[in-house]
């Protein structure tokens, strides 16, 4: 159950008297809380309670937590409530999920720097393929050059080499 079931399922007064306080006509009970409170200061309503006595003041969970001195999680557990925690193997199963997507934005940041690296060397090939004497060393050279990238290229783009 959760905090919100359990606040629905039990009143304050069911509470109070599991410890044996009985609220009087008026809604009250002598405060457990601050000594000798015989005129019943604590007003108990339907989620939860106020002393006028000594202002304690909060819901069934502040009461146990009070009158046993234990923190939320014990109280919260004592009236059935249940923490999901998550299991460790739907935490690994978490951790791998992300490291798969950090794995994917890596693999796909390097392919777009390889994309742009291989626009670039495109680009250039082709201006000094235009500058460079036709057949000469150089020339050839570029071309074989271009021939790679443009390969490269459609590799990279996913298409069929077109060149
Ligand atoms: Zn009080």
């Amino acid at each position: 159950m959760t905090k919100e079931d359990i606040k629905q399922t039990y009143s304050m007064r069911e509470i109070v008297t599991r410890y044996g306080f009985y609220p009087n006509r008026a809604g009250f009970i002598p405060c457990p809380f601050h000594k000798g409170d015989r005129e019943a200061s604590m007003k108990i309503y339907d989620k939860d309670f106020h002393c006028f006595g000594c202002g304690a003041h909060g819901d069934i969970f502040a009461f146990i937590q009070q009158m046993d001195g234990i923190g939320f999680k014990e109280a919260f557990q004592a009236l059935g409530g249940i923490y999901e925690k998550p299991s460790f193997s739907s935490n690994l199963a978490i951790y791998r999920a992300n490291k798969r997507k950090e794995m994917r934005e890596k693999q796909r940041e390097r392919d777009k720097q390889k994309r742009l690296l291989n626009a670039k060397k495109i680009d250039i090939y082709r201006e000094y393929l235009q500058r460079a004497k036709p057949l000469s060393e150089v020339w050839c050279d570029c071309y074989n050059a271009l021939q790679l990238e443009l390969y490269r290229h459609a590799e990279l783009n996913g298409l069929e080499s077109r060149w």
